[in-house]
């Protein structure tokens, strides 16, 4: 068999792969219907966040970010690194974020920034669906199986959308109890033949063990491309168990989907130590 990666970590330096697939048509979008503030959620680490910022002021709009909690992360370096590209932080409860889809929410947040073009936590939408469906026009049809982190499952379903039937997709689920019915981009479930493993989420979402490390620290020292510990190093993880316990027929052709977030390495690094080198 063979093993292909495909390097979306390399689309951009700071809005790193499947961020910038997601972007990529809510910023066409807003454009189009003349908004010039986009605002968007995340999570105090998110790759989300970090990409929104640079692709905002990249393409001239401002940008906020509602984000999660935790204001004492204020200066982490995901935040600060948003901050200096020019987002600006709107720190919310974890029970007010919660209810960040809400219309009252929204409401509220029209009330206080004015006219917004929102982009869902993690650029979950149908456009964020429709800009990683393309990354299957960018592979061969020689492909057999593509592999992708899940987190909103987006990517997963884009790259569902636009598979051939005789390609299989796959998903390695890097959150603990991620249930198809919980993608946050509804979708025609009916037709879901994808496949989304389980078993490679080493205990839950940001959850790792000193195996995983050793893996993407060996991985980087064979190949020198750097995973991250939050997607893509799970994902590896995975496709390689995987390979290695045969569950690929002889002769496929199996792509990993590099996502980028290695922007998370650093933020990671702080909270646990110099782990992931
Ligand atoms: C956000 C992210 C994911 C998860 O993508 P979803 O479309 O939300 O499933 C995977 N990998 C990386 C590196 C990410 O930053």
């Amino acid at each position: 068999m063979q093993l292909l990666l495909k390097r979306d970590d390399l689309i951009h330096p700071d809005i790193s792969g499947n961020k910038w697939r997601k972007l990529k048509h809510n910023l066409a979008e807003a454009h189009r219907l003349g908004h010039t503030t986009l605002l968007t959620f995340g999570g105090a680490f998110s790759n989300h966040i970090a990409a929104t910022a640079v692709g905002a002021q990249l393409f001239g709009f401002k940008a906020i970010g509602i984000i999660r909690g935790e204001a004492h992360y204020q200066s982490n370096p995901t935040l600060s690194f948003a901050k200096s590209h020019g987002m600006l932080l709107d720190f919310v409860s974890r029970e007010a974020y919660a209810a960040k889809d809400d219309p009252q929410f929204i409401e509220m947040l029209v009330a206080k920034y004015g006219a917004i073009y929102v982009i869902p936590e993690g650029g979950a939408n149908e456009l964020g669906v429709l800009g990683c469906s393309e990354i299957m026009d960018e592979l061969p049809e020689s492909v057999d199986a593509i592999a992708t982190a899940i987190g909103t499952g987006t990517t997963f379903l884009g790259l569902l959308k636009n598979s051939k039937p005789h390609q299989q997709t796959l998903g390695i689920a890097v959150l603990k109890g991620f249930e198809a019915f919980e993608l946050s981009v509804r979708h025609d479930l009916d037709e879901f033949d994808g496949k989304i493993l389980h078993t490679y989420h080493f205990g839950g979402y940001a959850k790792y063990t000193a195996e995983l490390i050793q893996f993407i620290n060996d991985f980087k020292g064979h190949t020198g491309i750097a995973l991250d510990p939050i997607y893509t190093g799970k994902m590896m993880y995975g496709v390689f168990d995987l390979i290695t316990s045969g569950y690929f027929a002889k002769g496929t052709t199996v792509v990993a989907l590099h996502t980028g977030g290695l922007q998370g390495i650093a933020g990671f690094n702080e909270r646990h130590g110099q782990l992931v080198l």
